[in-house]
């Protein structure tokens, strides 16, 4: 099928190189012409793993295609909207103006019977106003909404067999003839085994806020476990073991450590809650503001450990922050619980030197008054104290014996409880996990 892909971020740049793996004719388009200029030279404009090695494998079949022209949409006939949806400034609602700004741009290039579908997370309310907006331009086309899931870190292959698909569509029924054109684009996902879901459109939009308010609610309860282990001595690891071994509970995701951050969970819930306020429905989600506190405390709660292992004062202290993206195998940096925190104990009198594999160049453009060091080695020199704060498999590995000589004073901070304690105490350091005795 021919394909567009409207806006070539985290999610649309994945998607585009995906679509033209299943052999569809693709071309992605976004207003950035620097990111287009890379995606054209197949370097992709943030790291995502197997995403460049994907890109060069499609673009050599002839697939795939970049610009910032919208007209190259015409002709397509199917047009995925990807653009950003960010949280408003000074306000927890979703900003609308991307969608609204690609899906009027797009308007002019559709032809009958195409069929444009939303994939942004969106405030529930929005697919039915701009289905109205294509069904006005052309009456045979028709908006469908086919929220994503995809993990960035696992994108690529999230994208390629989703653990579901769903099809949001104006009447909610299997029969809308979205359905089998949608079907056709997803034919090698659904022969793999995908499961997919007709809803309606509100439904639909409901899926994605709904499973990302479940996913940083059991965060938080974890995280909320954590600080009555800390007021205990208790030890949150063990305990999200035991309950977790309860398969209506399940392990996953209970993982106590410095909170969720990133481009999505954070919005998505103030955004959902500022939604939720619009309808009325209000007290439905009074629970998210608790949820979004007990995670913000994390953040605190790193700074006061920090302090407290280093005697009292953070003043002049040499801080290591190991890891700035806002989790492993990825550079995004957007609301980083790490960079948060680093900024915090600088801003406290530390002298913080920040680390990570991918992030730096992101990080140092979002808080550029922290100092960077790309060099494991030299970032680590001299430090009072480290601070684990994103888990990257080099920091998950790093030796207690093999570092000992190079840090000044042996202390460490583990944010996200994946160091194995009685080895780093058994070398001698000071080792303080989060929720853990
Ligand atoms: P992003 O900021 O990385 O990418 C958005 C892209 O849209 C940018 O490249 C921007 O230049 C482009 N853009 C903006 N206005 C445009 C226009 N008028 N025409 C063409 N391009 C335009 O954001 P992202 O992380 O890719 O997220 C996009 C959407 O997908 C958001 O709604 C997000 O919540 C959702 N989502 C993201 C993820 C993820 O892991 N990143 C996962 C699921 C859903």
């Amino acid at each position: 099928m021919r394909i567009s892909v409207i806006g070539c971020g985290y999610l649309g740049a994945v998607h585009a190189a995906c679509m033209a793996k299943l052999g569809h004719e693709v071309v992605g388009i976004d207003v950035d012409e620097h990111k287009i200029n890379g995606l054209a030279n197949s370097t992709a404009p943030f790291y995502e793993p197997g995403l460049e090695q994907l890109l060069r494998d499609v673009q050599d079949t002839g697939r795939l295609s970049f610009t910032t022209d919208m007209s190259a949409a015409a002709g397509s006939d199917v047009h995925f909207i990807c653009v950003g949806t960010p949280q408003k400034k000074g306000e927890n609602g979703a900003d609308m103006t991307y969608v609204d700004a690609a899906t009027l741009a797009l308007l002019p290039h559709i032809a009958p019977g195409n069929i444009v579908v939303g994939k942004s997370t969106v405030p529930v309310g929005s697919a039915s106003r701009l289905a109205g907006l294509v069904q006005a331009q052309e009456a045979t086309a028709h908006l469908v909404w086919n929220p994503e899931f995809l993990r960035e870190g696992h994108a690529v292959s999230d994208t390629l067999s989703p653990d579901r698909l769903v099809y949001g569509v104006a009447d909610g029924s299997e029969d809308h003839p979205a359905v089998a054109v949608l079907d056709e684009v997803y034919a090698g996902s659904l022969a793999g085994g995908t499961p997919r879901l007709v809803t309606d459109h509100p439904t639909a939009e409901l899926v994605k806020a709904a499973a990302n308010s479940f996913l940083a609610t059991k965060i938080s309860f974890i995280n909320a476990m954590a600080e009555v282990c800390e007021a205990t001595g208790a030890d949150v690891t063990r305990l999200a073991d035991a309950i977790g071994m309860d398969d209506r509970i399940g392990r996953q995701f209970l993982h106590a450590g410095i909170g969720f951050g990133g481009g999505c969970l954070p919005k998505d819930i103030r955004a959902f809650m500022a939604r939720a306020g619009e309808l009325g429905a209000d007290q439905a989600l009074t629970f998210l503001r608790e949820v979004d506190a007990i995670n913000m405390r994390r953040r605190s709660r790193v700074v006061e450990l920090t302090r407290e292992i280093c005697g009292g004062t953070l003043l002049g202290t040499r801080i290591t922050v190991l890891g700035a993206a806002f989790k492993p195998e990825s550079d995004d940096v957007r609301d980083s619980p790490a960079l948060s925190i680093a900024a915090q104990l600088q801003l406290q009198g530390a002298v913080v030197t920040v680390t990570d594999p991918k992030a730096l160049a992101n990080a140092s453009k979002r808080f550029p008054e922290l100092h960077y060091e790309a060099d494991l080695d030299k970032a680590i020199g001299q430090a009072d104290i480290l601070l684990l704060l994103t888990e990257w498999q080099e920091y998950r590995s790093l030796d207690p014996y093999e570092i000992c000589s190079r840090v000044s004073s042996l202390r460490i901070l583990d944010g996200r409880n994946v160091l194995d304690a009685a080895k780093w105490r058994a070398a001698g350091w000071t080792y303080r996990g989060m929720g853990r005795p």
